[in-house]
């Protein structure tokens, strides 16, 4: 099913489609908000590769339950999709994008494939718009705790050690889920005969500029990230697995399991950034067990 609801900013649901229609005081412009409810709409058709590299959890709900969203939240996505159709309009050359391919198990669209960044017409691209939190953890940059050589001379702390964080560039690269997407349209490319060489993420920070982002190491609005190749093998058993856990959860209309800890970013996902936490007995037990603490502190 797709969203069914808006979550308007004083916390009351409206049917997205009654907002469209005839909301008295819209909290964004009508374009933006039906923007909004077609980048929305999922159907119950065969999954893609982005829903399968998905909790198969999350992929279920969003596809078989109502959900409700706030407007704002999707609105980084908006950004993503203009930036897919700025480049889309200027592929002159030998430049194929958003062309969509499918095999048996899913189907997938490819941003951009050609001489998009040299005379290699073999390079394979895909375009991101991100956080500077995202993108340190993806350039592997991480801050480590360095011993100053001083001591706290009063307080709790008195005689400890002092510390200071320092960037470190040489961590490894936390963008699994990235190289999975972007080799899963290589492979695709390849079965409908074309070369593949080289793949590469764009990636455009979009707090670049922000004091936060310098102090993750992110001091460019753009990166250009290589991505290795990973095994056709190894892509196409993942992504079986994947279709078919689906598949079975729908037929017989049953919760798959919890989201697996990377799926759920640690939690942080189901807590604000899944649309599905709503209907989701996980989230809902971690969002009742965070009230009740705050309620015990209070
Ligand atoms: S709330 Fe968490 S566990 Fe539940 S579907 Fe979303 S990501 Fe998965």
């Amino acid at each position: 099913m797709p969203a069914a609801k808006f979550i308007c900013p004083d916390g009351q649901r409206v049917g997205i489609t009654d907002c469209l229609r005839s909301c008295p005081q819209r909290c964004m412009f009508l374009p933006t908000l039906r923007a909004v409810a077609n980048s929305l709409d999922r159907k119950l058709s065969e999954p893609t590769v982005t829903e399968l590299i998905a909790g198969t959890r999350e992929t279920y709900l969003k596809k078989t339950t109502d959900y409700a969203v706030d407007p704002a939240s999707v609105l980084y996505a908006l950004h993503g999709q203009a930036v897919h159709s700025i480049n889309e309009r200027h592929t002159q050359g030998n430049i194929l994008s958003e062309e969509r391919l499918k095999d048996d198990i899913t189907s997938g669209q490819f941003d951009l494939f050609g001489k998009i960044l040299d005379a290699d017409d073999g390079v394979l691209g895909d375009l991101k718009v991100t956080s500077s939190f995202k993108l340190m953890k993806a350039l592997g940059i991480y801050k480590a705790k360095v011993d100053t050589g001083e001591v706290y001379k009063s307080g709790v702390k008195k005689g400890l050690p002092k510390f200071r964080s320092e960037l470190r560039f040489d961590g490894v690269r936390d963008l699994l889920d990235w190289a999975i997407q972007l080799n899963y349209y290589r492979m695709l490319l390849e079965r409908a005969g074309f070369k593949v060489n080289r793949m590469y993420i764009q990636a455009l920070c979009r707090d670049s500029g922000l004091r936060i982002a310098a102090e993750r190491g992110i001091t460019k609005s753009v990166y250009i990230i290589p991505i290795n190749k990973i095994s056709d093998h190894w892509l196409t058993r993942y992504f079986q697995h994947k279709a078919k856990a689906l598949r079975d959860a729908i037929e017989s209309n049953t919760l798959p399991p919890v989201c697996s800890f990377r799926e759920r970013w640690n939690d942080k996902k189901c807590f604000g950034y899944c649309a599905a936490r709503e209907n989701c007995p996980h989230a809902q037990s971690l969002i009742k067990e965070a009230n009740d603490d705050e309620r015990l502190i209070a």
